[in-house]
């Protein structure tokens, strides 16, 4: 009897590696269909730029909105960044990704000048491999030539992380592109582990405060301590500080209460097609700041 049980335990143990591998089979077969779908989505147009608007406190206007990239896709509907980025970034093709969503959000922000919007900026996100991949300099070089747009209107979103993966060699990079005239800002600040010394000297303009810590500025002591201290030490290194993920009107007075010079979230807007972000910029900011 005590046989006939190990027979059964062995060909359920068994029974048990072949699903699990055949489920990971499956996601890893997804992955690649993915991946040689966004292959072709990318010069087949079916990538889409959304536009989330970006408030100065100060003055309560938009100052300008951060490219999201979606992708149209033909069977399976619109998809978020989560869903194809990381992908995209496993493989060069983030890079074809990233120049794409650069060059149509500086036509985009071209189109706003246009329009009597001046001096509205747009921020692109810059992936990790883009800043190893070496054509990052002459691809921006490239799209405000083609496209006319003023450098100081662009601005580049790099990660923490991304950043501290090789400080030195980012630190170069991105004084090269300041040549250029662009703005650097630090994109998911206080999530990346980087020493704040290693950042004195970093070229950069902006700190965006990851977030994470913006969600439970109200709530968590913690979270608010990092949100103050990024907020402080970008004050006193000269540089500017945005929130991103606002949510909540007592979020947005809080960061205003401690002279948060941005904020950027669902509070105001979530990002939305091109032509909305223009209808966007022409209204006034936050109507309710006062109230209770
Ligand atoms: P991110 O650059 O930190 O962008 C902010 C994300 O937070 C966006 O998600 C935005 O929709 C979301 N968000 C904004 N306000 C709120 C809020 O109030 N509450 C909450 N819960 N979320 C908010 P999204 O569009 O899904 O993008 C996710 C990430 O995908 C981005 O994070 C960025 O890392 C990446 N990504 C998006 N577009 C690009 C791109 O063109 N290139 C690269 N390399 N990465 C991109
Ligand atoms: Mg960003
Ligand atoms: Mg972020
Ligand atoms: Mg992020």
């Amino acid at each position: 009897r005590a046989n006939t049980a190990m027979h059964r335990a062995k060909a359920s143990g068994k029974d048990n590696i072949q699903f699990y591998a055949s489920t990971r089979d499956a996601a890893v077969a997804e992955r690649m269909e993915l991946e040689t779908e966004l292959r072709r989505a990318i010069p087949a147009g079916e990538l889409v730029v959304y536009y989330q608007p970006k408030l100065d406190v100060e003055t309560n206007t938009f100052i300008g909105a951060e490219a999201l990239v979606r992708w149209q896709h033909p069977k399976r509907g619109l998809l978020q960044p989560g869903q194809f980025v990381p992908i995209a970034e496993d493989s060069s093709l983030i890079v074809a990704l990233g120049e794409y969503v650069l060059r149509q959000a500086c036509l985009q922000a071209r189109l706003w000048q246009e329009a009597g919007l001046g001096g509205r900026t747009v921020a692109v996100n810059v992936a990790a491999r883009q800043l190893r991949d070496g054509r990052l300099v002459e691809a921006v070089k490239e799209v405000l030539r083609d496209t006319g747009l003023a450098p100081a209107c662009l601005e580049l979103e790099i990660t923490e992380s991304s950043i501290m993966h090789d400080l030195d060699h980012a630190t170069a990079l991105l004084h090269e592109l300041k040549g250029l005239g662009v703005s650097i800002s630090i994109d998911d600040f206080g999530t990346g582990y980087s020493s704040l010394s290693a950042l004195r000297n970093f070229p950069a303009d902006k700190l965006k405060i990851d977030r994470s810590f913006v969600h439970e500025i109200e709530t968590v002591p913690s979270a608010a301590a990092v949100a103050l201290a990024v907020i402080s030490f970008a004050r006193t290194l000269g540089m500017r500080v945005n929130a991103e993920g606002v949510e909540t009107l007592g979020q947005a007075q809080c960061l205003r209460k401690h002279h948060c010079d941005e904020i950027q979230g669902f509070l105001l807007a979530r990002p939305v097609p091109s032509d909305e972000v223009q209808a966007l910029f022409r209204q006034p900011g936050l109507a309710s700041w006062d109230a209770s």
